[in-house]
């Protein structure tokens, strides 16, 4: 396995969102960015090693000097081969050297002052899933800088898809359509909830994800369980099962939820899924350009309120998607985020009557000019299985 992803994207490409993200972080006050392997690292280089390990991998972007990754000498050569590799320089460390000495010399280059002799300290942002040990090794090295956490300092840096980006996510969520489409036909009752993970599984993959992050399914009152992942339990017929899966086909993500009943569903079974279908419409009715994200978050709730089921709503009504499967932004009230043309994000409200049975239905959205744009197509109508 190698260190690229099969993403159509070229060093041109990776300059630009690496020139991007040194801009964001000197307007959000920011002294430079750390980037340790990871999603964001994905996005900005296209390089992913095949196992984070110890030694330190470390794309340092500052302001005033060429984007520089960190990598242990014996990674190098997978690191060069990633598409943005043309974009930035590689300065490898060998075994038994000091990396975040390496790191500490970058930033006396590039002017940003880090030691306990100079004026202040900076401020620089370092993404989230850098381990704690690598963190560790830079404040010492670097006892006059503070961290951010790149994701509370820059939450929008990834949240704005461009074509080629929607075009990947547009493919995503037809895989996972696909994905629907097949499974609606396989029997549910008397097999185990596991069993029809592993269709969802093998299915996903089938249609092109090299990565599955999830295969819910959750039937009859583990439906009421939103975190309920997958267990023993045979489905029965009259069981409602929540089935929410998704994965990573050529970097970016899918995520999808349909809620099926097993046999023919009672009229309240009936009525709370034609609620949340409408909560659903309404959250992707509120989506247009300049709207907080609070605001589809509010107009989906509205309609489970109204109806008298607000207590049973007990999530966000939706999440952002990109490299991840979960990213900003997020449709929560009082995120006050307005919506650009190009974001990408969930609406999947959501009513869990504990004990009994769960809804919830889930497309990921884009916005367009003229509002939301559904990447996920299949019939928002209760499917009935066998
Ligand atoms: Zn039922
Ligand atoms: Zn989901
Ligand atoms: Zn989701």
């Amino acid at each position: 396995m190698t260190g690229s992803t099969a993403a159509p994207f070229t060093a041109d490409d990776y300059r630009a969102r690496m020139e991007r993200a040194a801009r964001a972080a000197a307007e959000a006050g920011l002294a430079g960015l750390l980037v340790a392997p990871g999603p964001d690292l994905v996005w900005l280089t296209g390089y992913a090693p095949t196992a984070p390990t110890e030694r330190l991998t470390l794309l340092v972007l500052a302001p005033g000097q060429d984007p520089v990754l960190v990598v242990p000498t014996l990674e190098a050569p997978d690191a060069a081969k990633a598409a943005g590799a043309a974009a930035l320089t590689l300065r490898d460390w060998t075994d038994g050297k000091d990396p975040y000495a390496a790191t500490a010399a970058l930033l006396d280059a590039s002017g940003i002052p880090h030691s306990l002799k100079g004026v202040g300290g900076a401020l620089i942002g370092i993404s989230d899933n850098a381990w704690a040990m690598h963190l560790l090794g830079l404040q010492k090295a670097l006892p006059a800088t503070f961290y951010a956490s790149l994701t509370e300092a820059l939450p929008m840096l990834r949240a704005v898809k461009d074509a080629a980006e929607l075009k990947l996510l547009a493919a995503a969520g037809a895989a996972a359509d696909a994905t629907f489409e097949d499974i609606r036909n396989v029997p549910f009752a008397g097999r185990r909830e596991s069993e029809i993970a592993a269709d969802l599984s093998r299915l996903l993959r089938e249609h092109g994800h090299a990565q599955v992050d999830f295969t819910i399914v959750a039937s009859g009152p583990n439906g009421a369980n939103p975190h309920h992942g997958v267990g023993d339990r045979v489905v029965e017929r009259g069981d409602m099962v929540v089935l929410d899966f998704g994965g990573l086909k050529d970097g970016y993500g899918s995520d999808t939820s349909r809620t099926v009943h097993v046999g023919e569903p009672t009229d309240e079974e009936r009525r709370v899924h034609d609620l949340v279908r409408a909560a659903q419409e309404a959250g992707v009715g509120a989506v247009r350009p300049g709207v907080a994200c609070q605001e589809v978050d509010r107009a989906a709730r509205a309609v489970i309120a109204d109806a008298g089921y607000g207590e049973y709503f007990i999530h966000r009504t939706g999440h952002g998607i990109g490299v991840t499967t979960h990213e900003p932004p997020y449709m929560i009230e009082g995120e006050e985020q307005p919506l650009v043309p190009g974001m990408c994000f969930s609406v999947e409200p959501g009513v869990y009557l504990p004990g009994r049975f769960g809804v919830r239905i889930e497309d990921i959205v884009t916005v367009t000019d003229d509002g939301g744009r559904r990447l996920n197509t299949t019939s928002r109508e209760m499917v009935i299985v066998e």
